[in-house]
């Protein structure tokens, strides 16, 4: 072990290893441990090599030290931990902004460990399995393994239903200049898909690790609608919270006569607002508010009336939630999203205003905002409206961002929105932040049309029976009597119910029972299986997200 034995006395730079370094130490952990390591993870650390092994459909990972030089006794943090209060001034090690504190030892953790004697050299080499405390150990050592505050810089959103699409994600955002999101998950998601937020943020380091993506990365729990929702995500490690007021969104406003309008705003919570209606009113009407670009919002009695009736108790739900995040947090940094996209109608350009100026005004600060834009935002496949109104909306949406932020816009149901695309990295500038998720489930059915006809014919069929039920709470236009039935294709024909919108919302939204579905015996009808494909073909998983993500990121590259 000639080279690891060097990489080990040797101080590792800022770069890490160079690429040949990593491949002389890959092929030494398969000649001397029969360990088939990803190259690109081969790291070092405190004295010590760490990479990531495929072992048959497991990873497992690998550190390799001197004898004795083992990170046996160090201190790992353990997101999922709280910090038990008597070690809580004494021992807290420095935290990285995705790291709840809590204590782990490291070391024990690494079983199966044995000499290993190389042209007179003796290193100790042990294995892990992939698992939470490994993860949690791992983002200890290597920093870049963990998420980070990502602040003002171009992002996207790259949801991973499955937890194994991370490698393919990176590919498709290396060298565009935007930073990956790899761990974005909603409650809603977690629910369907029976994960947690421990997994979901487990999933994305070791993707990140395996990968080698030493370039940092964000990681979004995304509409979150009660405080025990932040709870959940922040014990995980995550470091963008995504507030969802929209159930406190009273979208009947808009269509509000006089009297309901003039009841509705005296209705107001404006104790919780820590204002008054009169107070409420002098700052905001006849008054013209400048925005950066020279455009100016105006309110008259009836828009404020009506956004204020529309928004005011999502605005105090989302200070609610502020408050409980930063308490939480303490001195941890994190960043806030508020998102209102999910409501029946747009919000309006003088609405956006009004939210953003009310919670500046009440302390919140938060690094994007998704508003409801005008159009139809459906999910997993194009803008369906006017682009015209949509960039015209756009323009004035982007100026409230900078002149009350500046803050990010953020594109929710942001797959495979290729008209909407170019609009936004022209007139967003840094200021954008692209979500998708949807997209890559059904990118990943598609190796499965390609790899395993059998099992997409049976997942196809069973959506068709699904359909009608799950369909509820989504906001599709599918008329599934268009997509033709898995018996009336031949098996190469297959992917093609994945390039029609009304196949791939077939798809998209009957994921959460595919997902969990349970035979008789109590074992996944499908899961496991659908797993295991993506396993055995991972290569071609990853080109495919590589290619079709790498469609929606391309628009946003410098
Ligand atoms: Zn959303």
């Amino acid at each position: 072990m000639r080279t690891i034995k060097g990489l080990l006395v040797s101080a590792a730079g800022t770069q890490g290893l160079s690429r040949q370094q990593q491949a002389a130490a890959a092929r030494e952990l398969i000649r001397t441990a029969g360990l088939a390591v990803y190259e690109a993870s081969v790291s070092q650390a405190e004295g010590a090599l760490l990479a990531l092994a495929r072992d048959g459909r497991a990873r497992r990972l690998v550190v390799v030290a001197e004898p004795g030089g083992m990170p046996n006794d160090r201190v790992g943090l353990c997101g999922n931990k709280e910090p038990r209060a008597s070690a809580r001034a004494a021992a807290r090690p420095p935290a990285g902004p995705g790291i709840v504190h809590g204590h782990l030892a490291f070391g024990p953790l690494i079983r199966d460990r044995h000499r290993i004697d190389v042209d007179n050299t003796a290193l100790e080499l042990g294995t892990l399995p992939v698992g939470h405390e490994a993860a949690c150990g791992l983002r200890q050592l290597l920093a870049w393994t963990a998420p980070q505050v990502v602040g003002l810089r171009r992002s996207v959103g790259l949801g991973d239903r499955l937890g194994l699409a991370t490698p393919g994600h990176l590919r498709a955002v290396q060298g565009s200049g935007c930073v990956p999101f790899p761990a974005q998950q909603s409650i809603r998601e977690m629910t369907r898909t029976r994960r947690t937020p421990e997994q979901v943020m487990d999933d994305a380091t070791w993707g990140v690790f395996q990968a080698g993506w030493r370039e940092g990365f964000g990681s979004d729990a995304d509409h979150l609608k009660e405080p025990a929702d932040i709870d959940a995500t922040d014990a995980a490690g995550f470091t963008m919270f995504t507030i969802d007021p929209g159930d406190h969104v009273r979208s009947d406003a808009d269509t509000m006569g006089g009297a309901s309008l003039s009841s509705g705003t005296d209705a107001l919570p404006w104790a919780e607002l820590e204002t008054s209606a009169a107070d409420f009113r002098k700052a905001y009407l006849g008054r013209s508010f400048a925005l950066d670009g020279g455009e100016t919002v105006t309110f008259n009695q009836e828009t404020l009336a009506r956004a204020a009736i529309k928004y005011g108790s999502a605005i105090v739900h989302t200070v609610r939630m502020f408050r409980h995040l930063k308490d939480r947090r303490g001195s941890r940094p994190f960043e806030l999203e508020v998102s209102v996209d999910e409501t029946a109608t747009p919000t309006t350009v003088p609405e956006h205003y009004l939210i953003a100026a009310e919670l500046k005004r009440l302390g919140v600060e938060w690094v994007s905002l998704a508003p409801r834009f005008t159009g139809e935002f459906e999910k997993g496949i194009d803008y369906k409206g006017d682009l015209g109104a949509f960039e015209e909306s756009y323009v004035q949406h982007i100026a409230i961002a900078r002149t009350l932020g500046p803050y990010k816009l953020s594109l929710h149901s942001g797959s495979d929105k290729f008209s909407v695309y170019p609009i936004a990295a022209r007139l967003s500038g840094e200021l954008v932040h692209l979500k998708t998720a949807g997209t890559s489930y059904l990118e990943a059915l598609r190796v499965a049309a390609r790899k395993r006809p059998g099992l997409f014919r049976r997942i196809l069929q069973f959506a068709f029976e699904r359909f009608d039920e799950d369909k509820a709470s989504y906001h599709i236009s599918a008329r599934i009597a268009a997509v033709p039935h898995p018996h009336a294709l031949q098996d190469r024909e297959l992917e093609t119910v994945l390039d029609g919108n009304d196949g791939r919302q077939l798809l998209h939204v009957t994921y959460g029972s595919v997902l969990t579905w349970e035979n008789d015996d109590g074992t996944y009808k499908f899961r496991d299986e659908l797993l295991e494909m993506l396993i055995d073909d991972e290569e071609e998983h990853y080109t495919v997200l590589a290619e079709h993500l790498g469609k929606h990121v391309q628009p946003f590259a410098r």
